[in-house]
């Protein structure tokens, strides 16, 4: 059972170098004092009532709320939470293989078994959220962690602006990274699983090529690309990839897909 403490956070664990940040968080490696056992602390800051720095804590406590309900071999786990006044620290399973972001980066892209091979464990992940009614709605490759290299195992991580859908009316909004999001998403409309399986198809299309399907040279450019699904297969990167590959991502990035039942590849 996952408590939250009001005692301090430092007095059961040793904290240690900064591994990743984000907008309001930084994310630290810590080693819990009693058992040796190390863990990634995310320092959220939190939002006062006056300031317009930090998160609201409707939000922060929303990303602990889904974290607590999740339990899947390709998610992050959540260890415990701590209330700190000004910031909030959630202790999470410490992933130490980086981001697949870096891999892309290092490798430019990855060879087609590969890519399958990441794409059917973030099909799992995603399987378990939508099951829920989860949306991610943050889905890039800096958000997959690998957790073990050799064996190329990965974590979603990142419920920063995730959601659960209660009804389809209800979630609305531009969040995410422009080169990921959805049509919905710009349009204003309701986001829903088919939100999600958009940043799937363009992640698959990143992981096979080293490109990003929509990105123009600027966010606007980006967004006009993405509200007309507006991309290409270009010889350069694709004259090697198979159709399967192929269909599978055009059959993700379909404006309006509502109900996606089928997340094999
Ligand atoms: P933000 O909401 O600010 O993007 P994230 O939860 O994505 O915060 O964390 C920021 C970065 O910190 C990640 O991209 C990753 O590099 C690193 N990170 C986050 N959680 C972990 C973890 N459990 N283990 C290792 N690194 C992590
Ligand atoms: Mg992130």
């Amino acid at each position: 059972m996952i408590k939250s403490h009001d005692s301090p956070f430092h007095h059961l664990f040793d904290t240690f170098e900064v591994i990743g940040s984000g907008k309001f968080a930084t994310v630290r490696r810590c080693v819990e004092r009693q058992t040796g056992n190390e863990f990634a602390a995310k320092f959220i800051r939190k939002r006062s009532s006056t300031g317009r720095m930090g998160q609201a804590l409707e939000d922060i406590n929303r990303e602990i709320d889904l974290l607590r309900e999740i339990d899947n071999n390709y998610i992050i786990k959540l260890h415990d939470v701590f209330d700190c006044g000004n910031e909030m620290i959630i202790v999470l399973e410490l992933v130490k293989g980086g981001e697949l972001f870096e891999l892309i980066s290092e490798k430019g892209c990855l060879a087609e078994e590969e890519a399958v091979h990441y794409m059917k464990q973030i099909l799992m992940a995603i399987k378990h959220l939508h099951d829920r009614n989860i949306v991610h709605l943050d889905l890039k490759p800096e958000n997959i962690l690998l957790s073990d290299k050799t064996a190329k195992r990965i974590k979603l991580i990142d419920f920063g602006i995730s959601r659960k859908i209660v009804n389809d009316l209800d979630v609305k909004g531009l969040y995410g990274t422009p080169e990921f999001v959805a049509p919905e998403i710009i349009n204003y409309e309701s986001v829903n699983t088919g939100t999600d399986m958009w940043a799937i198809g363009c992640m698959a299309y990143i992981l096979l090529s080293g490109a990003s399907p929509f990105l123009g040279d600027t966010k606007q450019q980006t967004f006009v690309n993405i509200t007309a699904a507006d991309y290409h297969f270009d010889d350069q990167y694709f004259a090697n990839i198979s159709n399967a590959a192929k269909d599978f991502i055009s059959g993700l990035l379909v404006k309006n897909s509502k109900y996606f039942t089928n997340y094999s590849i």
